[in-house]
């Protein structure tokens, strides 16, 4: 099956993509780390993308178009893919649509994870990430510990682009280019909504049952 997770910036798509990837052995393609990787490496499309990034606007559909094209021609991946932050305009969405027909997959089911904009600035401005283990944590809602991280904090980073102004700037972006898409979705009875302000193992049970209920 191939999944598509949708929601606002700090909505916990990468906490749950992490989790159905484990759980239902698929492979997450989450474009802002590609690009993020691409820029830890100091690639042509790295040089490109950083500054765009660092302000939370959109990377050119050709780029992000090209990184998806790899993934979904990449054969031991066929149908197991889940979707974080792709696709985010109609342009995307309408190009993924012509990428799947050409490798013969299709979108199986999507997720929107439901939270306002007070909770999310609080998640993104808390948000750590380990740069060993690459696990999500959070200083308000899910600290670091001996026990659920053995790498320590001394890895721990926050993102470049989790500042106020740029949150406020991806929020809105995401409410005036992505939402629009969950409409297309709706109509295609793919799309299921999900309360993102709950406990993170009561979103993970509940998604996993959707999904097992579909695979069923
Ligand atoms: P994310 O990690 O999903 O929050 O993405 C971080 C940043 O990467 C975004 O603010 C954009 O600058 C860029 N980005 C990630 N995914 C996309 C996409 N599908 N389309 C355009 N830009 C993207």
């Amino acid at each position: 099956m191939n999944v598509i997770l949708f929601g606002p910036p700090g909505a916990g798509k990468g906490t749950q993509s992490d989790f159905i990837t484990k759980s239902f052995n698929l492979h997450k393609v989450s474009t802002g780390d590609l690009l993020r990787n691409e820029v830890n490496k100091k690639t042509d499309i790295g040089n490109k993308v950083k500054s765009i990034m660092d302000k939370g606007i959109f990377v050119s559909n050709e780029i992000i178009n090209d990184l998806i094209e790899k993934i979904l021609s990449i054969k031991k991946f066929y149908n197991r893919l889940i979707f974080d932050g792709y696709p985010r305009n109609l342009d995307q969405a309408k190009k993924f649509d012509v990428l799947l027909k050409k490798y013969d997959q299709k979108i199986t089911c999507v997720f929107r994870l439901n939270v306002d904009k007070k909770l999310i600035l609080k998640r993104i401005l808390g948000r750590q990430t380990c740069t060993k283990c690459e696990n999500i944590f959070n200083e308000y809602f899910n600290l670091s510990t001996a026990q659920n991280h053995p790498c320590g904090t001394e890895f721990l980073v926050k993102r470049s682009d989790d500042n106020e102004k740029t949150i406020l700037y991806r929020y809105k972006t995401y409410i005036e280019e992505t939402l629009p898409i969950l409409e297309y979705y709706n109509k295609l009875n793919l799309l299921y909504e999900i309360d993102g302000t709950m406990e993170i193992d009561k979103i993970s049970n509940k998604i996993s049952h959707i999904m097992a209920s579909i695979e069923a």
